[in-house]
């Protein structure tokens, strides 16, 4: 009745708990006394969504929790970005924590100021700000085997002080966009002008009236180039790889008066909308990913409702870049839709069109003082260059120096850039440790980071309770259960996009195997994380 259309009934419990008819609150049997709960601390790492997301699920349990942020605020990659245009592309009703919605956003699809400020105001409503420690960076944390906890050694990036933690359970929640690429193009150290990272802007950088490059063309320069080129005298974009873009007509629009009323006092509308929003983004597209083995067309498509939808965006593109083969030429992707992460278009076919653009795709060979030299002799001046290319993301939480049994640490247990983990979650040989976002929890086809996120909690808040219900200690994944997993990730992705020969994408490591995106439908992922299962782990110590 909601949409219109049949549900798939595999959904209902799922509806019916995010619509607040069935609860999913994790709850004690029994409240242990203070005692226990003051043997089973959780350090979390990282105030970012995921990492608050758990601090307020155990401060509802009563677990007490220490969080460490390297930076001095909370938000974690909405801190740290804050280009011009920085926003979301998931719609704000259903981006945002389901315990906490927020009935005034004043777009459908948020500026960072904005939903940093709900982060804030969340984290602080929900009493979270007395247990994070700001510019404490996490430098170490080794298992100890003989007391049944992780030492942990964090250092205060301020004056650089080392201090020594230990807490029972250690989480890891640093996200997979939190470390900028290292791009390197020779020369990029003698450019006069400011050239930084996109996630690093410079406090008080002024654009207006200069000549300013953009190196990249991901979901960062297509949100940030049109937000500045009013203001600059000249805009060079340069592109290695085009992009898809879905049209968006309503990515700028304000959420009107008349609809925050609505979504704050008509009762059950704000639930239903945003049930109609996890319907539209969430897990419809999926199937549409995978590849059809007798597709005769696999290069542009991976399947007819695939190449449908190749034709569409071509045809959105063509409309708006009509009369210019020139950019046509240079922005229709040769690859499958959706094989690199999608985009939306908010205005820009529309931005190459202006005068004062520059779209550039000769690779760049070197940069000099005064700006950009391509690999075909061309030299462009530029005041500015901005680095929108991406972040290293093969290694996850095990840029984080922690060491399991014997002292063997993640980053060998992963094979420096194979991450995996039961869940996305546990790792065998690292007790007691739980990722967040971990190794394929990354949405590729739809979905909300917070719905998925939230999943992740439920399942370490449920194992926890039952852990410390059931006086177990400390757990680790079996590694046959472990395997099993990784074998299912690889098969599922063996039929789906993101393995497709033809194009790159920050998904894979570098022998190709998928490590950020997950391959399950968010239905089957809530499913499977929603009770915990310690049958699957082998008691430690
Ligand atoms: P990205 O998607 O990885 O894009 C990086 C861009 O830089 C690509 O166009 C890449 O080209 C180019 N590039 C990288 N190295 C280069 C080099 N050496 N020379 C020339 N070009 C180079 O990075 P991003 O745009 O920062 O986005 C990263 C992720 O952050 C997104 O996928 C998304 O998950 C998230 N994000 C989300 C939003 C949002 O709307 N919510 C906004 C921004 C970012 P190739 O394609 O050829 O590799």
């Amino acid at each position: 009745a909601c949409l219109g259309e049949a549900v798939d009934p595999a959904y209902a419990p799922l509806v019916l708990e995010d619509l607040g008819f069935s609860s999913g609150d994790t709850r004690w049997t029994t409240p242990p006394d203070a005692p226990t709960l003051a043997r089973h601390h959780v350090v979390i790492v990282g105030a970012g969504l995921s990492g608050l997301g758990l601090g307020m699920q155990l401060a509802k349990l009563g677990i007490p929790f220490t969080v460490l942020e390297r930076n001095p605020e909370a938000g974690g990659t909405w801190f740290e970005n804050r280009y011009p245009g920085a926003g979301v592309d998931t719609p704000n009703l259903f981006y945002s924590w389901s315990a906490h919605r927020n009935p005034h956003w004043t777009r459908y699809f948020s500026l960072r100021d904005e939903i940093l400020a709900y982060i804030r105001d969340t984290a602080s409503g929900a009493g979270l700000l007395p247990h994070i420690r700001f510019n404490a960076e996490l430098t170490r944390a080794d298992w100890d085997a003989k007391e049944t906890c992780w030492q942990i050694e964090v250092t205060d990036r301020r004056d650089a002080k080392v201090e020594h933690l230990q807490a029972r359970f250690l989480v890891s929640a640093i996200g997979h966009i939190s470390e900028p690429n290292e791009t390197r193009f020779p020369g990029m150290e003698r450019f006069e002008g400011p050239l930084f990272h996109s996630a690093r802007w410079p406090d008080g950088l002024e654009l207006a009236g200069k000549r300013v490059a953009i190196v990249g063309t991901g979901a960062t320069a297509m949100q940030l180039a049109p937000a500045i080129v009013e203001r600059v005298a000249h805009l060079t974009v340069y592109q290695r790889t085009p992009q898809w873009a879905r049209p968006t007509p309503e990515y700028r629009r304000e959420v009107s008066p008349g609809a925050q009323w609505l979504f704050e006092h008509l009762p059950f509308y704000a639930q239903w909308y945003r049930f109609t929003l996890f319907w539209r983004y969430g897990d419809g597209l999926l199937q549409f990913l995978k590849k059809d083995p007798h597709w005769p067309h696999p290069q542009r498509s991976l399947n007819k409702v695939n190449d449908r939808h190749r034709e569409q965006m071509t045809a959105h593109i063509e409309a708006v870049l009509a009369g210019r083969p020139d950019l046509l030429a240079k922005s229709v992707p040769h690859y499958p839709p959706y094989a690199k992460r999608i985009l939306l278009d908010n205005g820009w076919y529309d931005m190459l069109l202006r005068e004062n653009v520059g779209l550039v795709t000769d690779p760049i060979e070197r940069m000099v003082h005064t700006g950009v030299v391509t690999r075909d002799g061309t030299q462009r001046a530029h005041e500015v260059i901005i680095l929108a290319t991406g972040f290293s993301i093969a290694k996850l939480s095990a840029r984080l120096d922690l060491r399991g049994v014997g002292g063997r640490t993640l980053a060998a247990a992963w094979a420096d850039d194979n991450p995996s983990a039961y869940l996305g979650i546990t790792v065998p040989d690292f007790p007691n440790l739980f990722l967040l976002y971990g190794p394929n929890t990354n949405l590729g086809h739809g979905g909300s980071a917070i719905f998925h996120a939230e999943c992740q909690v439920r399942y370490i808040a449920r194992t926890l309770v039952a852990m410390i219900e059931g006086k177990v200690a400390a757990i680790d994944v079996r590694p046959e259960v472990h395997r099993d997993w990784v074998a299912r990730v690889d098969a599922e992705h063996a039929q789906l996009i993101w393995t497709h020969p033809g194009v790159s994408n920050w998904y894979r490591n570098r022998h190709g195997r998928v490590v950020s995106t997950s391959p399950f439908r968010l239905v089957d992922y809530w499913r499977m994380t929603h009770e915990a299962d310690l049958e699957n782990y082998r008691r430690v110590g």
